[in-house]
């Protein structure tokens, strides 16, 4: 291993650990990523979709600061989607199925080309402290390596279990070594870890199915991307394709399609097919219900309610006598299906049953047998809201580690726990963001204060501002932040305030101008009416501007009592709270508040009010006793 030093270690080559990688290198400082197998860099172990119901959010906010996971999906694409179409602007979601070939490999050269950062080849063993700081990790083939700041981002690594019927492998993922040692090093330091399970589908050959037995699920044209790269040479591909202009045909040319025709996002879509399960299934599954590892004893740790294995959903769901279950394709050269909806960890020749049971895989071909896997997990109340551990300065957790599940939400983490393990490294204030302004603050904040007994997954129901938080104006509710980190490109910065200057501008001429006695406003306000049928020249705004001067001035009143409440909760988070604090200086406070707070240490009294067990009146008393100016408000 060279001597160069490194402001940064990044450990895990996941979602997390890419994205962390990438935003502590874009900003210049120099980092290390340590990862088991960089061939691997990347991978999508399980559903090779990106995005969905609130992960979109997650997804356009990294787009919005600088992260990757939005373009790599956009130009990985073999399905594009909106889903909840019908429903308002704050639900509607981009998914997009990935090809999973195509997704890692475009994501290595994006970081093989990435400036200030290394990529390394091992097994980090255990951290290293100077004192309560870290000072680097000690590595299987390289012993010791040094830096300021430490990233861990192993997902379902530690002591990771592959758990197949009554077999139980020592893996991080199917054909994955798992780590063994650095849960050992963590509880030294006396992180508490839990353990945590979630669990994949069998995978069955593309050419052993009967699509005439199924229904198609076409993708969408023009496609819905994540990122405004994609978006911006969506438009300039239809521009150029008619000119054939071959020099930008090249230009399009993305490293991910090496040895493929050129290519433009979106084009060329690949269907998913629909089909259901049946009495059938369920009883051959409530047959063998003590052979799975779930129900057979096999597993401890506790799995994800909301992406339930089928053995669930027929102990949960017994009512039901079918579910739906969504043959998705691997990847374009890949001939892999993925069956969503039969994730389960049944004996091998009880799965080849079970799927056999289904209409239109009668004759399928299990290529690889579905698994659940069991892992450790650190509580993520032991972090603070720059993801930075409480018991080890400068020593981070982002992923699947902090019990969350979701390509997306550990890309959330490890952007901000990388951005903030390079600002640390180099003496600048962290990136902090809030669950006023994003979906990856409402994820952080929840998990800091509220930690997590079962995989975590983002809903818009989790947030309480959803009308504001919407995937398509990530770019304006983030632009401070952007700007702090300086990872997006100034002139992009530029065209984003342009932009939310020609929106302010066109929303209040809307108010202003009259027609027949009422304002544009309030005619663009009735339902069936959209910015298109005003009686006006609509004149050259574009796409993205009339989608959002339309949402803002339809819902107006919603939005603006949201801003009010987002306003109020502001003042809340302003009240900081020194990590230190005496609550047992605090008589009249509660006994069972009291023990809640001295566990959380919340930073701040907007926090402080979202634990459970401390109520209003608790916030109450707090907040008196810092107005009677006994601590300091930052
Ligand atoms: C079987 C399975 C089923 C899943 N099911 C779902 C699901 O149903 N829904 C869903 O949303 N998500 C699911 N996921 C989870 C999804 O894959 C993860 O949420 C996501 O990949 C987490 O990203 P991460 O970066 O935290 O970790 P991972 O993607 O797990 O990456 C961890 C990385 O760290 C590296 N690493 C680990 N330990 C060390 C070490 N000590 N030294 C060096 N490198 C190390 C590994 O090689 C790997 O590159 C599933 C994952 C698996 C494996």
């Amino acid at each position: 291993m060279n001597n160069t030093s490194y402001k940064v270690i990044v450990v895990g080559g996941g979602h997390a650990g890419y994205e962390a990688a990438l935003a502590s290198s874009r900003m210049g400082v120099k980092t290390l990523l340590i990862t088991l197998n960089k061939q691997l860099i990347g991978r999508l172990p399980c559903n090779p979709a990106v995005g969905g119901i609130a992960k979109s959010h997650l997804v356009s906010e990294l787009d919005a600061l600088g992260g990757e996971l939005g373009r790599n999906s956009d130009y990985t694409g073999i399905q594009y989607r909106m889903l909840n179409t019908r429903k308002g602007p704050a639900v509607q979601s981009n998914r997009i199925q990935c090809d999973k070939d195509l997704f890692p490999v475009r994501i290595q050269a994006v970081l093989g080309m990435q400036e200030n950062l290394d990529i390394h080849d091992d097994i980090v063993t255990a951290i290293r402290t100077k004192g309560s700081k870290i000072c680097g990790v000690t590595t299987r083939g390289s012993g010791d390596i040094d830096a300021a700041s430490v990233v861990i981002c192993t997902g379902t690594f530690l002591r990771g279990r592959v758990l197949i019927g009554m077999k139980s492998i020592k893996e991080g993922r199917m054909g994955e070594e798992s780590a063994e040692d650095l849960s050992a090093s963590f509880d030294r330091f006396g992180f508490t870890l839990g353990r945590l399970k979630t669990g994949t589908p069998p995978r069955i050959h593309r050419d052993s199915v009967d699509y005439s037995r199924m229904e198609i699920q076409p993708g969408e044209d023009p496609p819905p991307f994540f990122s405004r790269m994609a978006r911006k040479e969506w438009k300039m591909f239809h521009v150029e394709h008619e000119r054939k202009d071959q020099t930008l045909m090249n230009r399009m040319f993305h490293v991910e399609h090496q040895g493929l025709h050129p290519w433009t996002p979106g084009t060329e879509q690949i269907p998913c097919w629909l089909t259901h399960t049946n009495e059938r299934t369920h009883q051959i599954i409530a047959d063998n219900l003590t052979k799975s590892a779930m129900y057979g004893g096999v597993v401890e740790g506790t799995g994800v309610r909301y992406c339930p294995s089928i053995e669930d959903k027929i102990i949960k769901f017994a009512d039901r006598t079918s579910h739906h279950v969504f043959v998705e394709p691997e990847g374009r050269n890949n001939i892999r299906l993925y069956p969503n909806g039969t994730s389960n960890s049944l004996p091998e020749e009880v799965q080849e049953e079970m799927i056999h049971s289904i209409q239109g895989l009668e004759k399928a071909e299990i290529i690889r047998p579905g698994y659940a896997i069991e892992y450790d997990y650190a509580d993520p109340t032991q972090l603070f809201h720059t993801l930075e551990t409480k018991r080890v300065e400068s020593l981070y957790f982002a992923g699947q580690l902090n019990g969350t599940t979701g390509y997306e939400e550990a890309a959330g983490q490890g952007f901000v726990a990388g951005a903030n393990a390079a600002l640390k490294s180099i003496g600048i204030d962290p990136l902090v963001l809030s669950r006023n302004e994003s979906y990856i603050g409402v994820l952080i904040d929840d998990l800091v204060t509220k930690g997590t007994d079962e995989p975590y997954r983002m809903f818009t129901s989790r947030s309480e501002h959803r009308l504001t938080l919407r995937q398509d104006n990530a770019y304006f509710r983030l632009l401070e932040k952007t700007k702090q980190i300086a990872i997006v490109d100034s002139s992009e910065i530029g065209d984003i305030e342009k932009q939310r200057i020609i929106i302010d501008r066109e929303s209040n001429r809307l108010e202003k101008v009259f027609h027949e006695g009422k304002s544009l406003a309030q005619i663009l306000r009735q339902p069936e009416i959209s910015y298109k049928d005003l009686p006006q020249d609509s004149g050259s705004l574009d796409e993205e501007v009339i989608k959002q001067v339309e949402i803002e001035v339809k819902y107006a009143g919603y939005i603006k009592r949201e801003r009010d409440r987002i306003e109020i909760s502001r003042k809340q988070e302003k009240q900081h709270i020194p990590i230190n604090f005496d609550y047992d200086s605090v008589q009249s406070l509660r006994y069972e508040a009291r023990e809640k707070l001295k566990n959380i240490r919340p930073e701040n009294l907007g926090q402080a009010g979202r634990i459970s067990g401390v109520n209003p009146s608790d916030i109450s008393i707090l907040a008196m006793w810092f107005k009677k100016g006994t601590v300091s408000s930052k």
